[in-house]
């Protein structure tokens, strides 16, 4: 746990950095690696998907209100995971969606989208892959360097964080998910083949946001525990992330959503300066997986942060920092139907300012109950095949 006690005040840069290379912090450091992009904040701003995705300015005012207004250390302007993909030339359905608004509250119920690479897959083979000259220079690619630029320039105590996605995910997106991992079986070369050529894409995007004034960079890969086996992570992608980490010129922090546990030596042993990692793991368990390695995370978005009362997102917090998890975080992009109130719940907890309303005498930490749920449920379903590669 990185909240041995320094000089304070330190700016959010300070902090996050340090809780990152475990140097000493002035309080918890809250922190996301991932998007936390609301539909409030949308219509606040007048700022909306698509165009925040593919230019800079609206991505900047969109990703600079975690710091500038919810309490967190850090912002990190890329709000999907397709920009890579739509940089190697596939096809983006952006999701122009209309707004939803419940007619009797005016409460937000839907907007738009984050967008999906479209079918049919860009690329059958390895032989297939190549990696544009003009890379970093293509709309998707070059909105999040110049959004990363403007936000180092207009809050330098802030932790600017870049993000790019690792070569499986590329792999998914490029050559479809199903098409990929069944290779894992039945043509290794193929998939290490994939990796291989596509790393040079990630490291580049990595490096670009670093130039950009970016202080560390999430690299998303999700060989999560429902798709693919921790032998999987070990055989393929670990050497891949034991190469590319030391090309990447700052500190790197990995994401991957779901089951994880079983994979966190692995992910400790690869050269990243922590972890990102999601609900399904218990916070306390995987402190005790990992050790000194740093991790983030892991508040719940879809049972706690969507649904539940900011005084349940304080108790589920307080959990995780009891746990030593070193920066607190949603556990992935949020959903932008989450509340600002639900945002903010998160550093003010972590910092123990959080203010609960006298009425709320039930909170309760929401992603406890949910994994005991899951627990359940994978205890009945264990007689079944197993179904990851
Ligand atoms: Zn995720």
């Amino acid at each position: 746990m990185s909240t041995t006690a320094a000089p304070g005040p330190m700016t959010g840069r300070e902090r996050f950095m340090n809780a990152l290379l475990g140097a000493p912090v002035d309080q918890t450091p809250v922190a996301s690696p991932t998007s936390l992009a609301t539909y409030e904040e949308m219509r606040r701003l007048g700022v909306e998907w698509p165009a925040a995705h593919y230019e800079a300015e609206p991505i900047a005012l969109l990703a600079e209100r975690s710091y500038t207004t919810h309490g967190y250390d850090s912002i990190m302007p890329y709000f999907s995971i397709i920009l890579g993909a739509g940089a190697l030339g596939a096809e983006i359905e952006w999701g122009k969606d209309p707004w939803e608004f419940d007619k009797s509250t005016g409460k937000i119920i839907s907007g738009p989208r984050m967008p999906a690479v479209q079918p049919p897959n860009p690329w059958k083979t390895p032989d297939d892959i190549v990696i544009p000259n003009d890379f970093l220079e293509r709309r998707d690619t070059k909105a999040v360097i110049d959004a990363v630029k403007i936000l180092r320039e207009r809050h330098p105590e802030a932790a600017v964080v870049g993000k790019v996605m690792g070569p499986w995910t590329l792999s998914y997106h490029m050559f479809g998910p199903q098409e990929f991992l069944i290779n894992v079986i039945l043509d290794p070369d193929y998939v290490h083949a994939c990796l291989e050529r596509l790393m040079p894409a990630s490291i580049a995007f990595a490096n670009a946001q670093i130039e950009a004034g970016a202080d560390a960079i999430c690299l998303a890969d999700h060989s999560t525990g429902d798709l693919v086996r921790a032998e999987t992570y070990r055989d393929f992608l670990m050497p891949v992330h034991q190469t590319i980490t030391p090309q990447i010129d700052a500190p790197v922090i990995l994401h991957c959503c779901g089951k994880t546990l079983d994979r966190m030596q692995y992910i400790k042993d690869a050269g990243f300066e922590a972890f990102h990692f999601a609900t399904e793991n218990d916070p306390h368990e995987a402190k005790a997986v990992v050790g000194d390695f740093k991790l983030v995370g892991n508040v719940s978005n879809f049972v706690t942060l969507l649904i539940g009362r900011p005084e349940d997102v304080a108790v589920e917090v307080e959990d995780i920092v009891s746990a030593g998890v070193d920066i607190i975080a949603p556990e992935c992009a949020i959903p932008p139907q989450v509340t600002n109130a639900n945002l903010a719940a998160v550093p003010a907890a972590a910092r123990g300012a959080f203010e609960p309303d006298a009425s709320v005498t039930d909170a309760k930490n929401l992603a406890d109950e949910y994994r005991a749920q899951v627990a359940q449920q994978s205890a009945a379903a264990s007689a079944g095949p197993a179904l990851s590669l």
